[in-house]
């Protein structure tokens, strides 16, 4: 596959550029979901707290950031993807049902990615320009899922993720920005999430459930290390203002349970420290979308390759 490297380019406020995002999705309907509750698709009102307190921290550093947004949460709560545009976030795709690409057919993931983009169409009147598979799960086994993506349209992609902790990964040569030549002449910007090379070893050091197990001072120095334009990743839960529970239903089993409690932890240790981890990084860096850095890098207002 051709590569071109971004160029380390410095902002207009001095620091150097990082690419923001969230993927949009509601924690709990998915953890009921892979819990096995019968009733995971009912809403709650924890992603409207959520949002609301992710939108009020971006107003207070200034930032807009790209949401990559589920279908299938687009649909339970349009109201929120309406507010998320209108403050001028960027809305990309997240995929419909979040299945791991890897385990799905072309054809499944081309039926995934267009049921997403039109509800995304529905809601905002634009075709998405970015995407990012659930869980970054366009690995190995799945790299045909890029050619699927340019043949759909899309400009870039952002879910190829050079962490230790996913199976099968696509190792790429750099942690920069570069182009993909995703098959028939056709053109993918790929925009990957931040990873520190250290020697031989991988420190993920874009993504808020990592900021929950490093110091501040360590991320901060990784991004300043991990080349030009990384990547931020974060999700609506790591930035709510009340503890997360998985509410089980009152037959779950002792397993659920245990599950749940392990689900619940892990990610609220992410959520005490998103918020001051995201404000130290805007010290540093210009936070820019996926997108702007898509038209940056293409040379173009953001229109479509
Ligand atoms: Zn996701």
């Amino acid at each position: 596959m051709g590569r071109s490297p971004a160029r380390r380019s410095r902002s207009r406020g001095g620091g150097t550029q990082a690419l923001l995002s969230v993927d949009f999705e509601d924690w709990h309907q998915l953890v009921r979901r892979r819990l096995g509750a019968r009733d995971w698709g009912r809403t709650g009102p924890a992603l409207e707290r959520q949002t609301q307190a992710l939108l009020e921290l971006l107003e207070e550093i200034g930032a807009r950031a790209t949401f990559f947004v589920l279908g299938m949460t687009a649909r339970s709560y349009p109201a929120l993807v309406s507010a998320v545009a209108s403050r001028g976030h960027e809305i990309a795709c997240h995929g419909d049902q979040h299945v791991p690409v890897h385990r799905q057919t072309p054809a499944q993931f081309a039926a995934d990615v267009r049921a997403a983009r039109a509800t995304i169409e529905e809601l905002t009147g634009r075709a998405p320009l970015g995407y990012r598979a659930p869980a970054f799960s366009i690995t190995r086994s799945a790299d045909w899922a890029l050619g699927v993506l340019a043949a759909e349209g899309f400009a870039y992609d952002s879910s190829v993720h050079d962490s230790p902790r996913i199976r099968g990964r696509l190792a790429p040569e750099h942690g920069e920005p570069h182009v993909l030549d995703a098959g028939d002449g056709a053109r993918l910007w790929e925009l990957p999430p931040a990873v520190w090379r250290v020697g031989g070893a991988r420190v993920p050091v874009g993504g808020a459930s990592y900021w929950s197990v490093l110091p501040t001072a360590l991320v901060l120095r990784g991004l300043a290390d991990a080349g030009a334009m990384p990547g931020l990743y974060l999700h609506p839960h790591e930035l709510d203002p009340q503890p997360l529970r998985a509410a089980l239903p009152a037959d779950a089993g002792r397993w659920q349970r245990v599950r749940g409690w392990l689900r619940e932890a892990q990610r609220n240790a992410a959520r005490r420290r998103a918020p001051q981890v995201l404000r130290a990084i805007a010290g540093r860096h210009r936070l820019i979308t996926y997108g702007e850095a898509y038209a940056q890098l293409s040379g173009g207002s953001g229109a479509r390759p």
